[in-house]
């Protein structure tokens, strides 16, 4: 593909000759019309001469004929391009692997829609399909095969990812203190919003659930990072989660994304799309924990984490570069074959670490730490039970910890965190932590969420309705946030 320009010109030059070659053995061997006819048409199918070259067009739609497939084609492919040595692509035992030989050369991949149907897009790093998940996991597999071997990776790989994100030289969190609204206080726990400013003029913006009644040392942390479904951690389910997590005596915070709800009176919605989001969002994690565990009432034995999507992205992170995490529960995003679309989660090369990994291995970091993976049927977590499970079983198998390790796996359900989600990590919090959840639990043992409040959104902000309380230091724009970095030496 050297030469794109060039090629349909060379190959209608040798159209042409192929042409007049014709005529001419035509002529030389004076043989009837009707042989002629009937001699097979020697210059008329793609030869060596030609590369074998056919237009892209063509092939897609033998393909489809062939493995009776359906390709839904951008729109912006051009399929008159032609592709050389076409046919030799074909692998008649696998449609995926034919198409991949076809598209990789024109940096177009393919991912399967379910069913028969195909969709062609351009090339993405982020995301692959699941045999080559599962080739990954055969890879990972003959890295380490004991405790040591895994864990000196594990160093590795923690080390570069967290210079990958840009935590590495960063200056400890200004002395300021968090900026906390009145409390709120509903049955069994209290919501507070707080302004955290994490580096000089850069504020994480959240709600903290506190239980009502504890005592020294006697409450677990969770973080609960947001991912990118609408209302970002305003939503219902997100309030609900964090209020049952309050009412079972641990501190639960949510937080917002990096440009997204209150963070927008401080960058633009499209610093959300860079790579900055990741460092920012996930120091925004690290540096509510510093302060949550500063908290008398906190017990640093007992520290989890919990988020959907984005937010598992960002759980599986924390606790893989973050010891003082003692309990992890990303949802709907642990996978083998797909590192998360969005820069907040994979705009930092955090998987390029020690060579390459993904986030099934992201996740086995946790070992033997307690990881509840939940997963479901209609996104790339599909595969977990049989892909991502049997694997970290094996890292946890390295501890001898394999009833620290669990997989609830919703085969019907599709991409969330809804109520059935919530409620397997509420077992899991209880089972681990043994924490009192008579005050959540119903007349049949159901845990139940109607004890909780579902707040108005004008409740959750931090900074008032206009922003009007942002304090004065806060830095307007992504790039002041550039030039800080800049003086941090990075
Ligand atoms: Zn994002």
């Amino acid at each position: 593909m050297l030469f794109p320009a060039f090629r349909p010109v060379r190959l209608g030059v040798l159209a042409a000759l192929c042409v007049c070659l014709a005529a001419s053995a035509r002529a030389q061997t004076a043989a009837s019309a009707l042989e002629a006819e009937e001699a097979p048409a020697r210059f008329d199918r793609p030869t060596s001469d030609t590369r074998f070259a056919r237009p892209l067009g063509e092939v897609l739609d033998e393909i489809e004929r062939r493995f009776d497939v359906r390709l839904q084609r951008p729109k912006d492919l051009d399929q008159t391009q032609l592709l050389d040595y076409a046919e030799y692509r074909f692998r008649p035992w696998s449609v995926e692997e034919t198409l991949k030989n076809v598209l990789a050369p024109i940096d177009y991949k393919l991912v399967f829609k379910g069913r028969n149907i195909y969709e062609i897009r351009k090339f993405e790093y982020t995301r692959r399909l699941a045999p080559d998940g599962q080739q990954f996991i055969d890879y990972l597999n003959t890295l380490y095969d004991d405790r040591e071997s895994f864990e000196a990776r594990r160093a590795l790989l923690r080390r570069e990812m967290r210079h990958a994100a840009g935590l590495d030289s960063l200056p400890a969190r200004p002395d300021s203190k968090p900026y906390l609204t009145p409390k709120r206080t509903y049955d069994g726990y209290y919501v507070q919003n707080i302004g955290l400013e994490i580096l000089p003029g850069v504020y994480c913006t959240g709600s903290i659930y506190h239980p009502l009644k504890y005592r020294k040392a006697s409450c677990p942390v969770i973080l609960n990072p947001n991912g990118h479904f609408g209302d970002g951690r305003y939503r219902r389910d997100e309030q609900l989660r964090c209020a049952m997590q309050a009412r079972m005596g641990c501190i639960a915070v949510s937080y917002d994304l990096f440009a997204w709800d209150e963070q927008l009176l401080q960058f633009e919605p499209t610093s959300h799309r860079t790579a900055m989001a990741h460092t920012i969002q996930n120091l925004n994690g690290l540096r509510l924990l510093d302060y949550l565990l500063s908290l008398k009432e906190a017990d640093p034995t007992r520290v989890g984490i919990t988020g959907g999507s984005g937010g598992g992205s960002s759980t599986m992170f924390l606790t893989a570069i973050d010891e003082r995490i003692t309990l992890s529960m990303p949802v709907v995003m642990t996978t083998s074959y797909f590192i998360g679309g969005c820069p907040c989660e994979s705009g930092n090369p955090i998987h390029l670490a020690g060579g390459g990994t993904m986030n099934a291995e992201v996740a086995a970091l946790c070992a033997p730490r307690p990881l509840l993976v939940v997963s479901d049927g209609k996104d790339w977590t599909r595969d977990v039970p049989q892909i991502s499970y049997p694997y970290l079983q094996r890292v946890y198998g390295f501890y001898n910890a394999q009833d620290k390790v669990e997989n609830a796996h919703f085969p019907t359900e599709g991409h969330d965190y809804g109520w059935s989600k919530r409620e397997a990590t509420y077992r899991f919090l209880e089972k681990h932590w043994h924490l009192d959840t008579s005050k959540v639990k119903n007349a049949e043992g159901r845990f139940d969420e109607s004890g909780c409040t579902v707040e108005d959104y004008s409740l959750l902000k931090v900074w008032g309705p206009q922003g009007e309380n942002l304090p004065a230091n806060a830095l307007h724009g992504i790039d002041e946030l550039y030039k800080l970095f800049k003086a941090f030496g990075q």
